[in-house]
């Protein structure tokens, strides 16, 4: 490995590909000297497609390479062994490798592969994460985009993470070039984390709709095909969100249940908290996105047709010749209906600021009170307004609670019950004396310390104890018998 000499006066950059030009751009205007390496050099007239590539050499991969001390190859990985020829030039030269891998490789990253090429050169793995629209478009400190360094050459990594700041992004020192296997892995992942909310999702959906097609086609057999899109639809999905907007909130009570059984904070959480604590930020995004799909479903067929039992109805008597006939006229909506949509509004204004603080962006604007105060203080608050909304929303039904029709099987009862649990269990976290022993451990506090410490004091006042015991009866034997050299002296 060449402990090369970092130079940051020319900085070669290799391939005029979107890439290549996007981070050529960057570079000039954070003030580096840059020199573009071309295979055809003399077709790439740069300044006609930006001017702020007037003056700027764009020269042969040879002479690139050959000029510039540092270099960034901005190249695809199959095309790396087109370089092998500049292996001698390429000696004791700084290369920041940003490719992505075009096909998954689990045992050797790109950058470990140029580094195996090229023996004689320094490589780092950087800017790989940033796409060629960001480098040249995202505004300097408006956006906090993270870049992660990698190599072995502490001293480079070094420089390269300043080189990250004066471009405008977030230093991460990763460490050691083996790190380049996560970094690469990293612009390709897929909602990487959201696996397991997604699948939780599915099952509570699957749970509510199954319960939902038996309960309107098989027992009451009240609509048909035509009122599944929305009418029958929007059951399971206003019935998945508020669930997974509960159990978005309830792994924060469980977690401090767990730290007040452990009497410590420093244990580790069980593997199923700590999957269910990291998937709260995903829960509460996809039971934000059911809560609208809900809001739109739920206007577009609000109307007495879809919703008589939200209207109060008026009866007509028509006399005919023949007989009387009862013409049902709806009217207002009933007051409990008008409540729950009222509350449903109130609940997403509020998730609506949560989903708002949750983009980085914007979250980073808050401190970490400010933050709390809108995560868990507005997050249980909002889940209080949709358990009030679904209640309020099933009133109606159960006030009209028969043999046939009970309040246990309705849906917005069945809805609420887990949110509810949630709340109240939250309500007990936050009773004072369980809400202050949890301060308490959370700010270090130790039960098993203390125990031992408690021991401790206790073994030490009683050896003090034991201690004062056997002086004070040395006292009194001296006192009562005379040492027994002076006996020995006595003739
Ligand atoms: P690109 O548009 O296809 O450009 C690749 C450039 O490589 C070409 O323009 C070419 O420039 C140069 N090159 C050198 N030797 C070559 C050879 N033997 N055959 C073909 N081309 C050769 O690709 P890109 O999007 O700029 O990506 C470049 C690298 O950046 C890739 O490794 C990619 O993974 C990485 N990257 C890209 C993005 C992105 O958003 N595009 C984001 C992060 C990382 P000349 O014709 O002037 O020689």
């Amino acid at each position: 490995m060449a402990n090369a000499i970092v130079d940051l006066r020319v900085l070669g950059v290799i391939g005029t590909g979107d890439f290549g030009l996007a981070i050529s751009k960057r570079l000039l205007r954070a003030g580096y000297n840059v020199i573009i390496g071309s295979r055809f050099p003399e077709e790439r007239d740069l300044a006609k497609r930006d001017q702020i590539f007037a003056g700027v050499d764009v020269v042969s991969i040879e002479e690139c390479i050959k000029t510039a001390t540092m270099l960034v190859f901005a190249i695809h990985k199959k095309h790396f062994n087109s370089l092998l020829e500049f292996q001698d030039i390429l000696s004791g030269k700084v290369v920041i490798d940003v490719s992505n891998q075009d096909k998954r490789d689990r045992n050797e990253s790109n950058a470990e592969y140029l580094a195996s090429m090229f023996p004689q050169t320094c490589f780092v793995k950087a800017f790989n994460v940033v796409s060629a629209y960001n480098m040249e478009n995202i505004g300097y400190c408006t956006e906090e985009k993270r870049v992660y360094v990698a190599s072995d050459n502490p001293e480079v990594r070094h420089v390269i993470c300043e080189m990250v700041k004066l471009l405008g992004f977030v230093p991460v020192d990763m460490g050691r070039l083996r790190m380049s296997r996560g970094i690469e892995k990293m612009p390709i992942r897929l909602f990487s984390g959201w696996g397991g909310s997604f699948l939780i999702t599915l099952l509570i959906f699957v749970v509510w709709f199954i319960y939902a097609v038996f309960k309107f086609y098989v027992r009451m057999k009240i609509y048909d095909g035509a009122q599944f899109p929305l009418k029958v639809l929007n059951k399971p999905i206003c019935m998945t969100a508020i669930t997974l907007l509960a159990i978005t909130y309830l792994p924060s009570s469980v977690a401090g249940m767990t730290q007040i059984y452990y009497g410590t904070r420093h244990k580790r959480f069980p593997r199923w908290l700590d999957k269910w604590l990291k998937a709260r930020k995903s829960l509460g995004i996809i039971a934000l996105f059911l809560i609208f799909i809900h809001v739109m479903m739920s206007t577009l067929t609000m109307g007495p047709t879809y919703y008589p039992d939200f209207y109060v109805f008026k009866s007509i008597l028509l006399s005919t010749n023949k007989s009387e006939l009862f013409l049902y006229q709806p009217g207002w909506m009933l007051w409990q209906a008008e409540t729950a949509m009222f509350l449903g509004i109130i609940a997403l204004m509020l998730l609506l600021i949560l989903g708002l603080t949750a983009i980085p962006s914007v979250a980073h604007t808050l401190n970490w009170r400010e933050w709390r105060f809108v995560q868990s203080g507005c997050g249980h608050v909002a889940l209080f307004f949709c358990i009030a909304h679904a209640i309020f929303r099933g009133l109606p039904n159960w006030a009209k609670a028969t043999k046939k029709v009970h309040v246990l099987d309705s849906l917005a009862f069945l809805a609420v019950i887990i949110p509810v649990l949630t709340l109240l269990f939250k309500l007990f976290m936050i009773m004072p004396c369980i809400a202050n022993h949890l301060h308490k451990i959370r700010q270090g506090f130790d039960r098993e310390d203390s125990m031992d410490s408690k021991e401790e004091s206790t073994s030490k006042s009683h050896d003090r104890k034991k201690f004062r015991r056997k002086k004070k009866s040395k006292e009194r034997d001296v006192f009562t018998h005379p040492p027994v050299a002076d006996l020995q002296d006595i003739p």
